[in-house]
């Protein structure tokens, strides 16, 4: 196929793939009124299994796509994450439920088809974002002007930028000759879900029974239901796991069977780890399972791929609208790449943990684990921030996640929106310069007054000797500042980043 010649496009952004990362793309997108068509293989919403868990920067992230207090309802907050050996003795302990700097649960449990329902009723009050379902993806081309596409059915689309939101086989990463990084872990695992037709209590709710005769995850799949998953042993083939009456077997020790439960869904999967070698090729760019894959222990696949969409869509909407150079679009892979690596390789080690069939291996894994545990449960080790990409290169507190702060009316997001935000504790800002002030607006950028701080965030301004805090469209932080020459500074060291005029069109074909 070759690439139109004229300049004309469809819409901004085309994105291939209509999962929960693609529809998030595309709403953050809508919100900010980049026209969008979405396309999708499937005529209907896919139905099987998948993920159940998501963390608070997730939550976060959902909410400034506008389905944040719906999502609260069809959500239960996870406490315990604990991991057993076969005799019932603690090898591992995560949790913490005390605070919620961003506003949301630590770990919040949920039913994947209902939170892509939500997603495309919010995809679909979006006046600028078009869904064709039903189309499969085959053909693309793209020049300096922008990327055709061409589906199964012969329709061409055209569209300044393609997102590969494709999921693991990802179409578009292959038509963009972008190689993996495979790193060789390969489990089949049976997943059910379950919804039990009683209410029980499961304290804790989320465990890991590292058992070598069955290695199994028993968690919530989101209120009224459970999740179980059953790891494929040696001797077994995959179409004796992947059955429905071996589905009842292997759960009626944990009395669950027909008379008191439905099984909704039951799937085998082959649980991965790898990532694309590169995230962007010119104006074609992976994001979600097309970037990463990762096993499900830590539940970070979705996460990632979230994290993805909100690091990308306010990028492309500046350099969509001349307000940044098509370089920015570089710092995509840069910024995530780190993230995503340190979510494969935590879920990695914890596969590591559980998927062990040899009894003696497990034996020794038991013992090792058993004598170093604490009972106090321990925080999942948190995610690396930004050390690079689009933030002040020494300014203090550069590239973390900010906090979500209480404010009189409720979450900070829900008051003062989602977008560049310089937030502030002192009253007088008088000495911030109006052009500088003005070409903030134009980045959609706003300055936010704290009055008063929460505890929370009082306590960790103070900490930090911060007076203002420049904070991301995607929550990360430019950057602190203590007076307000110093606040001054950081928007003219942004604004200086954004207009810099050099092109990247890399990897563009010859
Ligand atoms: C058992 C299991 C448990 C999991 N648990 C968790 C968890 O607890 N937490 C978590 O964060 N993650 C979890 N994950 C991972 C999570 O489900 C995935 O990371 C997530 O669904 C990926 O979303 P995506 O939008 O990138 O891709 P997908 O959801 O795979 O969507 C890709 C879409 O692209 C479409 N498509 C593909 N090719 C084309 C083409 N050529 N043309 C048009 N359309 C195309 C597909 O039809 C599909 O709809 C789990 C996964 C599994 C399997």
């Amino acid at each position: 196929m070759t690439a139109h010649a004229d300049a004309d496009a469809d819409a901004d952004v085309a994105i291939v793939g209509y999962g929960p990362v693609g529809a998030t793309l595309a709403i953050l997108l809508g919100q900010l009124g980049r026209s969008v068509v979405v396309l999708e293989r499937w005529p209907e919403r896919y139905p099987l299994p998948r993920a159940v868990h998501f963390d608070d920067e997730v939550g976060r992230i959902f909410q400034s796509c506008g389905i944040g207090e719906e999502l609260r309802r069809m959500t239960e907050p996870a406490d315990i994450y604990e991991w057993r050996n076969a005799a019932g003795t603690t090898l591992l302990r995560f949790g913490r439920v005390s605070d919620q700097p961003l506003g949301w649960p630590r770990s919040s449990m949920f039913n994947q088809p209902a939170l892509e329902e939500l997603l495309d009723r919010r995809v679909r009050s979006l006046p600028t974002v078009e869904i064709r379902r039903g189309v499969e993806v085959c053909e693309l081309a793209q020049d300096e002007h922008g990327a055709s596409l061409r589906t199964t059915d012969g329709d061409d689309f055209r569209a300044r930028y393609v997102v590969g939101c494709d999921g693991a086989n990802s179409t578009i990463r292959d038509l963009a000759h972008i190689g993996v990084h495979d790193l060789g872990f390969f489990y089949d695992w049976l997943v059910v879900d379950v919804v039990l037709d009683d209410a029980r209590v499961f304290d804790p709710l989320n465990v890991q029974i590292c058992d070598p005769a069955r290695p199994t995850t028993v968690v919530s799949g989101g209120p009224g239901r459970r999740r179980w998953e059953f790891m494929r042993l040696p001797h077994e083939s995959l179409d004796e796991l992947n059955d429905e009456r071996r589905a009842w077997e292997l759960l009626a020790p944990w009395d669950v069977h027909p008379r008191n439960a439905q099984l909704e869904r039951h799937a085998v999967y082959t649980f991965r780890a790898r990532y694309a070698e590169r995230w962007r090729a010119a104006r074609v760019l992976l994001a979600g399972d097309a970037a990463h894959l990762m096993p499900p222990f830590a539940g970070q696949g979705m996460c990632a791929g979230i994290r993805d969409a909100a690091n990308l869509a306010w990028k492309l909407d500046l350099v969509l609208t001349d307000r940044a150079p098509e370089a920015l679009l570089d710092s995509y892979e840069q910024e995530r790449l780190p993230s995503a690596r340190a979510a494969i390789e935590f879920s990695m080690e914890l596969g590591k943990v559980i998927c062990v069939p040899d009894e003696a291996e497990a034996a020794a894994r038991d013992e090792a684990m058993a004598a170093a545990v604490r009972l106090e449960p321990m925080d999942a080790p948190t995610l690396p921030g930004l050390a690079t990409g689009l933030i002040h290169p020494i300014s203090p507190n550069a590239g973390q996640v900010w906090m979500q702060p209480a404010v009189q009316g409720g979450h900070f997001d829900d008051v003062h929106g989602a977008g560049w935000r310089l937030v502030t504790v002192e009253a007088d800002q008088g000495a911030l310069d109006e052009e500088t002030l003005q070409w903030f607006d134009s980045i959609g950028g706003r300055a936010a007054r704290l009055h008063p701080a929460d505890p929370l965030a009082s306590r960790w301004l103070t900490e930090q000797n911060a007076t203002y805090v420049l904070q991301r469209p995607d929550f990360y932080l430019y950057g602190t500042a203590t007076t307000t020459a110093d606040a001054s500074a950081l928007l003219d060291d942004l604004r200086a980043r954004l207009s810099a005029h050099h092109s990247s069109l890399k990897g563009l074909p010859s």
